[in-house]
């Protein structure tokens, strides 16, 4: 158990105007923000983070959606924070999200869902790694 996610609000949600929202969220559940960028990701860089998802039918359509506008990259941390978070954001489709999670207030679809965390302890390193170098880590 680690005490560090990487997350990213997603461009449906800072489009919607939702990144405040969404943080002060974040906040209250008791996380420290350690490291944040809005930034933007290239084609080749959304399909690089999600590699793992390669195979599967809708990966085209993610990462064409992810380089689609900007985005807000955070580190976070908390105890047991992997776990912590992906019960604060709830299930991938937002339909299926326990009220109060992001996902169920700030989602729309199953695509365009708001929020992505981290699923392990091991992927919050590779993907922190992916966004922030040292210096930006406080
Ligand atoms: N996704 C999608 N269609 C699906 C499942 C997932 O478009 O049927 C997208 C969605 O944006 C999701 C991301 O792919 O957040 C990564 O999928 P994963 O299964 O890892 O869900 P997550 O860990 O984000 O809940
Ligand atoms: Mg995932």
């Amino acid at each position: 158990m680690s005490n560090q996610t990487f997350t990213m609000i997603k461009p449906d949600a800072v489009k919607k105007g939702y990144t405040g929202a969404i943080l002060d969220h974040i906040i209250k559940a008791g996380f420290h923000i350690s490291a944040m960028k809005l930034t933007r990701l290239t084609t080749e860089k959304a399909g690089e983070f999600y590699a793992i998802h390669k195979e599967r039918p809708f990966y085209q359509e993610l990462v064409s959606f992810m380089s689609s506008g900007p985005i807000v990259a955070a580190i976070l941390t908390k105890k047991n924070a992997v776990d912590e978070f992906r019960n604060l954001i709830g299930a991938t489709d937002p339909a299926k999200a326990a009220e109060g999670t992001i996902r169920k207030l700030y989602a729309d679809s199953v695509g365009e869902n708001a929020v992505h965390g981290s699923d392990s302890d091991a992927n919050a390193k590779i993907e922190s790694d992916f966004f922030f170098t040292e210096k930006e880590r406080f």
